[in-house]
């Protein structure tokens, strides 16, 4: 573990004090929610599984800037290691009072050509993994009587996607997970939400055929791809105080892609 903080410098934002877990943010989306959250005074725990690197230069970059952040490498597909990675987090801050669970993989074929060790990487990382911190955390978010938890799923797991029969299965089960748990944790005053991004800017979507690319954004009403900040506000939004009523909700932020 790498370990980058400072505890001189805090800030009075909106999210001033609170303990951030943000999964897959060495990169892409993530990279954006925990820039956004660190910029609103949390403490943020950088989560990476391949991009240690990068993870690295994220906590840097947010310390240089005066904010709180620590890299955890852990990958969220692997149950015993999350659990080790929720005692370490436990042990040294006493509480995480936001989750996001955004790590993500594609696998992208189609079913006819789809191979079982693509469908269970996509669901064990997309879907169990974030079971995986859920469940590990639940106890610490039940007793705290407080916590919020942000999953990010898709449109593809709202509308479905060619191609995309476990990614899609997965963010649908997303929405399944992020209903239930909101359901059983919110006489806790935990709320538990969905954000679903659409065609987005990152290196996920950079890896598309450039036809594909087109076709992508063609789908999209507003005529653009979004960006990292647009899902990082609506993140930002459910984790604090203003979205304290608002739980089981999926909010698609995609430039229409769901209408
Ligand atoms: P990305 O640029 O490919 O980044 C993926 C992130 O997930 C990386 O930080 C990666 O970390 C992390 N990750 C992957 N497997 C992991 C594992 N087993 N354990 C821990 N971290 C892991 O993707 P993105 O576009 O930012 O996507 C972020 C999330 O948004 C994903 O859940 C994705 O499905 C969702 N989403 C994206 C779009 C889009 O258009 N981009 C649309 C809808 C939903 P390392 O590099 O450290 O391994």
């Amino acid at each position: 573990m790498v370990e980058t903080d400072n505890n001189s410098i805090s800030r009075g934002g909106e999210l001033a004090g609170k303990i951030a877990l943000v999964t897959g943010a060495s990169r892409g989306i993530g990279r954006g929610i925990a820039q956004k959250l660190a910029s609103l005074g949390a403490t943020v725990l950088i989560n990476y599984n391949g991009s240690r690197e990068r993870a690295e230069a994220l906590a840097a970059e947010i310390v240089e800037n005066g904010g709180q952040a620590q890299c955890l490498g852990c990958d969220v597909s692997d149950f015993t290691a999350c659990g080790s990675m929720v005692e370490e987090i436990i042990k040294k801050y006493g509480r995480v009072d936001i989750l996001v669970n955004n790590a993500g993989v594609t696998r992208d074929n189609l079913i006819m050509r789809m191979s079982e060790e693509d469908y269970d990487r996509v669901l064990d990382t997309n879907l169990k993994g974030a079971f995986n911190t859920i469940r590990h955390l639940s106890r610490h978010f039940l007793k705290q009587r407080s916590g919020k938890i942000v999953n990010i799923s898709s449109v593809s797991g709202v509308l479905g996607n060619p191609g995309q029969a476990n990614y899609s299965a997965s963010k649908a089960g997303l929405i399944g997970l992020t209903k239930s748990v909101a359901r059983e944790l919110a006489s806790r005053g935990v709320c538990v939400n969905a954000v679903a991004p659409g065609f987005i800017d990152t290196d996920m979507t950079r890896a598309l055929p450039e036809k594909a690319r087109e076709a992508g954004v063609a789908a999209v009403p507003m005529g653009r791809m979004g960006s990292v900040e647009d899902i990082a506000e609506t993140v930002a939004f459910l984790a604090g105080e203003r979205a304290n009523y608002i739980t089981g909700q999926v909010i698609c932020v995609d430039g229409g892609m769901a209408i």
